[in-house]
């Protein structure tokens, strides 16, 4: 053997290795060794494909980090149907359509149900095994080809364990934890985990494209009619993931009686619920109450024939196939036409585009206004005034425009952000993707900074209502927030409704706001992204004064807080500029000269018990013993545990309240232990009673 061929077969056996590691580790979720000596073997193939290019295999493991050369998207045609689905809005409609295929039958029919994903849909094509061809669905007929990004996608095999040809249908998706995650980051944020999706598998890099954990679920595949003789589609399902693809484990089949379908399961090998045809209605009600705590967002269930000699018998109509139906969930969008665009000014100059839209229903509540964000979104939508549009809103998220549906017929073009400030007409700044009136003392950024400022959970001076801090700004007795500090008093007690009692009441409350702890202080200075989480952690790092902070501003360190855990590059960014601006820093040495607190005073209360470590809890309902509720979630927090909004698959207990409804019977779905007020108040006082023995045994030793 000489160099070059012991070299080619060095590269055959760690590409092996790292195929059975990545199908171990990402498809079945069993890791085989450590990252350590997975990198290892990882970084060698890289340096032998980097000295030796044409040694590179067509489906070397190395191919999953992209390239950072352009790809084009090429237009190819599909080799087999790629055919939405028909859709139904209620159990009735799926069960008359079940009852319909049935009638074409000569036997007792079953079904498939499985989850709609609400991702990109995508063709994958194999030749010998090897992954050659990946292809958006495009117009059904011909799609682009986005191979190299595709490729980058973990749980996509680039081998199969068998030489086949084959192509087979799945959906793209990004989990909500991660579109969460990469979310933050972008300086131009996506609506849904759909679109950050499409973006990602466009993107011209793959290199790009393979920093974001994309996933993938594949549901149909098409065999060469000689190679297999399949009877259901659940045999084509085991067929798929014996090759090594990912299949959804969420399937439910449904028979005429529950007997068999669990045979039919056991015989493909596959895991998945057995079910009577009756239950089809319980399935659907329970999958859209528990679609919340996925992990991925679905937008309806598919139901398939599973019999494929009656699909056949079935067949199709043009758009659609006879043996599918899709079950829609109630939509999130609506349709709407732009009336006109405003733009809104915060208190940090940021100039925020808002479209006023013919009021709509969706999702069961009325939306007239929604955020555009900056110019670059609309640029992205070539949105004008006038144009008709579709607007979203899922669950909690504010509400978003997807897309124009129909352009506008007045000639409008794409609306462009006005050059200078609608408020105080200073000529506007760009910084990234936003737009900015850099005025400080522009009107409605100095009323913004003292409602920010005032408001309860900053300051808490609850006599300065936004009408009172209208007159102040109106007299011109305020430019500022340390100019509160020295409001001439007699000046606003000869405006109407200024008595004397008002008065008194504005004094003792700013008297009392300078007991307010620097924590407070820190939070109501308003440095974006930074509230009362990311302050406490500061604190509890170190930086609790003031002079600390600037010790890491005046050194532009923007490293150091990086290593405070919930604090990113862009935070630490956030904070060092922002404290470093000229209006910030005369405002802060005013504040500290009205005698505000600017260093934390370190009260040293007794550790609790870590009772709740690696516990995340959840609240619903009303208590005796809590109010609000989150005081509950407070002594969670306290004793080590975690405490979350809404209840997820992580959730591991929910305290039940009186009146607690749809979140208990999300906990119960998801298994969550559900604990009472009485049960935990005695969990909290096991706590406490020791606390006191430990106490009494100090005492004894003196
Ligand atoms: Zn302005």
């Amino acid at each position: 053997m000489n160099n070059k061929e012991k070299l080619l077969k060095e590269v055959h056996d760690i590409s092996n290795k790292l195929r059975t590691f990545q199908k171990a580790y990402y498809i079945d979720s069993n890791p085989l060794v450590s990252d350590m000596e997975y990198d290892r073997l990882f970084d060698r193939l890289v340096t032998i494909e980097r000295e030796n290019p044409e040694l590179k295999l067509d489906d070397s493991p190395t191919q999953r980090v992209g390239s950072d050369l352009d790809s084009d998207f090429e237009e190819v045609e599909h080799t087999i149907p790629v055919l939405s689905l028909d859709k139904a809005y209620s159990g009735e409609e799926i069960i008359s359509w079940i009852n319909k295929c049935q009638t074409k039958a000569t036997s007792n029919l079953n079904f498939v149900l499985e989850q709609k994903i609400d991702g990109i849909s995508i063709v994958l094509y194999y030749e010998k095994g090897i992954l050659k061809r990946a292809v958006t669905r495009g117009n059904g007929a011909i799609g682009n080809d986005v191979t190299n990004n595709v490729r980058t996608i973990k749980d996509v095999p680039l081998r199969l364990t068998e030489e086949i040809n084959v192509a087979v249908r799945g959906e793209i998706y990004l989990s909500k934890k991660e579109f969460e995650k990469v979310n933050k980051t972008l300086e131009q944020p996506f609506a849904n985990p759909r679109n950050l999706c499409a973006g990602t598998i466009r993107r011209k890099k793959s290199s790009e494209s393979a920093k974001i954990p994309l996933n993938i679920f594949i549901y149909e595949g098409f065999f060469e009619k000689d190679e297999y003789n399949f009877n259901s589609h659940i045999d084509i399902l085991a067929k798929l993931k014996q090759l090594g693809f990912r299949i959804n484990p969420s399937l439910a089949i449904f028979s005429k009686t529950k007997q068999k379908a669990k045979e039919l399961l056991t015989l493909a090998s596959l895991k998945g619920s057995a079910n009577e045809f009756d239950e089809i209605y319980e399935e659907i009600k329970k999958q859209t109450e528990t679609r919340d705590s996925l992990e991925y967002e679905i937008d309806g269930l598919v139901v398939k024939v599973n019999e494929i000699e009656v699909r056949e018998a079935l067949g199709y109509t043009v758009h659609h196939p006879r043996w599918a139906m899709a079950y829609k969930f109630e939509s999130p969008f609506s349709q709407s036409v732009v009336e006109s665009i405003d733009i809104q000014v915060g208190r940090t100059g940021r100039l925020t585009p808002v479209a006023r839209i013919t009021p709509v229903e969706i999702g069961g509540s009325t939306v007239s206004n929604v955020t555009l964000h900056n110019q670059q979104y609309i640029d992205e939508l070539e949105l004008a005034i006038g144009d008709s549009v579709e607007v979203s809103k899922r669950g909690d998220v504010i509400p978003a425009v997807e897309q124009v549906i129909e352009k506008n017929e007045d000639n409008n073009t794409t609306y462009k952000m006005p050059s200078s400030c609608p408020i105080c007409s200073t000529e506007v700044e760009i910084k990234g993707a936003h737009t900015f009136c850099p005025n400080p003392y522009c009107p409605k950024q100095v009323f913004g900074r003292l409602e920010f400022f005032v408001a309860k959970s900053q300051m808490d001076i609850d006599s300065l209502g936004p009408k009172t801090i209208e007159v102040l700004l109106k007299l011109d007795l305020v430019k500022d927030v340390q100019d509160l500090y020295n409001i001439d008093f007699e000046k606003l007690s000869e405006e109407k409704g200024f008595g004397e009692k008002k008065i008194n009441s504005i004094i003792s409350a700013l008297e009392k706001s300078k007991e307010q702890p620097f924590s407070r202080v820190l939070t109501s200075l308003g440095i974006p992204e930074v509230g009362k989480k990311i302050v406490d952690m500061l604190i509890k790092n170190g930086f609790d004064s003031i002079d600390k902070l600037y010790e890491l501003v005046d050194k532009k360190d923007y490293e150091t807080l990086c290593n405070i855990p919930l604090i990113a590059e862009k935070t630490s960014k956030n904070i060092i500029d922002t404290l470093d601006d000229k209006t910030m820093r005369d405002r802060i040495a005013s504040l500290k000269n009205c005698g505000l607190n600017m260093e934390e005073n370190v009260v040293n209360t007794p550790k609790l018990e870590q009772i709740f470590t690696d516990q995340v809890w959840a609240v619903t309902g009303s208590f005796k013993s809590f109010n609000p509720r989150t005081l509950a979630l407070e002594e969670v927090e306290k004793r080590g545990g975690r405490s979350v909004s809404s209840i997820s698959s992580k959730t591991t207990h929910l305290l039940l309240g009186k009146g607690g409804g749809s979140k208990k019977t999300k906990a119960e779905a998801l298994g969550v232990k559900i604990v009472e007020e009485e049960e935990f108040l005695s969990l909290l006082g096991s706590d406490k009673k020791k606390k006191e023995e430990t106490t009494f045994q100090q005492g004894e030793l003196f």
